[in-house]
């Protein structure tokens, strides 16, 4: 188990899901099934990954004064996320997003930040003494980029290991990038933040570099069901996932993240690091939805028996 602490620091949805055949076109009406309304956001579903497997971890983010946002805290605290810096925003919803998954599992997501654009540095700032007896910071890109930047500049300055999910896509100033000891693009958002188009494995080494160059220690490009591109202090390497029957890909490279960072503060290797998120998101994509995909720790090491 981890004893090294993890601070998350992102946005908490309520996803929307529509499961339908196919994706409708602009101006088609589609019939669809299995609607329902699930914990999601990035930063949640990172939290909530790595509070299931094992970490001891704290969430920095915002929820609406709505019915949603009072669920959303007493669910992550049955996950063992611990939320004495969850903020409750009077008069505002929690964040939303409204999914269709089709029937190849692949889906297709609008959002609306709501209480999620509260986390303004000032509001951050109380909670920065979390930081202090932090190992290391998750963060994405759902939330304010002020806040994600100031974040990001307080943790290197401190020395702690700064996790960057660049996720949605949005290109960054090289002052955050500078910032960041471990960034893990999924394609398009590499191709947002590098200019190149991840199509083989060079390809992936190339736009690494540019990573490195703007002073990124690490790189893990996650490839969908084709695995993780590793570039670090040992080199480069694709490391392969695992062959699931995809049901819904919501929320893969979440579970991805919270179980790397997981098991990086357990002191595992970048290589089985990786290995153990590949197994937990595997996992999740076999099941619908975002956080209720997310596995825990036992079913993840019966995963590998
Ligand atoms: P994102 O969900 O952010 O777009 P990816 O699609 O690259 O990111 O997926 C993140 C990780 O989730 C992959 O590196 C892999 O471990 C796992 N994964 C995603 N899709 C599949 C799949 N179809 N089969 C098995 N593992 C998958």
């Amino acid at each position: 188990m981890a004893t090294k602490k993890l601070v998350v620091l992102g946005s908490v949805n309520a996803d929307h899901i529509l499961q339908v055949e196919s994706f409708p076109r602009p101006g088609e009406t589609v019939s669809g099934h299995g609607y329902r309304v699930v914990p999601g956001g990035k930063g949640a579903n990172q939290a909530v990954a790595a509070g299931r497997l094992g970490a001891d971890v704290s969430l920095i983010a915002c929820v609406g004064d709505d019915d949603f946002g009072k669920r959303m805290i007493n669910a992550f605290v049955k996950d063992g996320v611990q939320t004495g810096a969850v903020t409750t925003i009077p008069n505002t919803p929690t964040g939303i997003a409204i999914i269709y998954v089709d029937a190849n599992g692949e889906n297709s997501i609008g959002i609306s930040a709501e209480a999620n654009a509260h986390l303004l540095p000032e509001l951050v700032e109380p909670h920065l003494s979390l930081l202090n007896s932090a190992h290391t910071l998750l963060m994405q890109l759902e939330t304010p980029l002020i806040t994600v930047e100031i974040m990001a500049k307080a943790a290197h300055l401190a020395n702690k290991v700064v996790i960057l999910n660049p996720a949605p896509a949005r290109p960054l100033p090289d002052s955050l990038l500078a910032n960041v000891t471990i960034i893990t693009p999924n394609e398009t958002e590499t191709e947002i933040l590098t200019g190149i188009t991840v199509k083989t494995e060079e390809d992936a080494h190339k736009a690494a570099n540019v990573f490195h160059a703007k002073g990124v220690d690490k790189v893990v490009i996650t490839l969908g069901a084709g695995g993780a591109f590793v570039s670090d202090e040992s080199g480069t390497r694709i490391i392969t996932g695992f062959t699931v029957s995809p049901t819904d890909t919501t929320a893969a490279g979440d579970v991805f993240n919270g179980a790397l960072a997981t098991a990086l503060l357990e002191n595992k290797t970048m290589n089985d690091a990786v290995l153990f998120a590949h197994a937990a998101a595997a996992i999740s994509v076999t099941r619908l939805g975002a956080q209720p995909s997310i596995p825990t720790r036992k079913e993840v090491e019966d995963f590998f028996v």
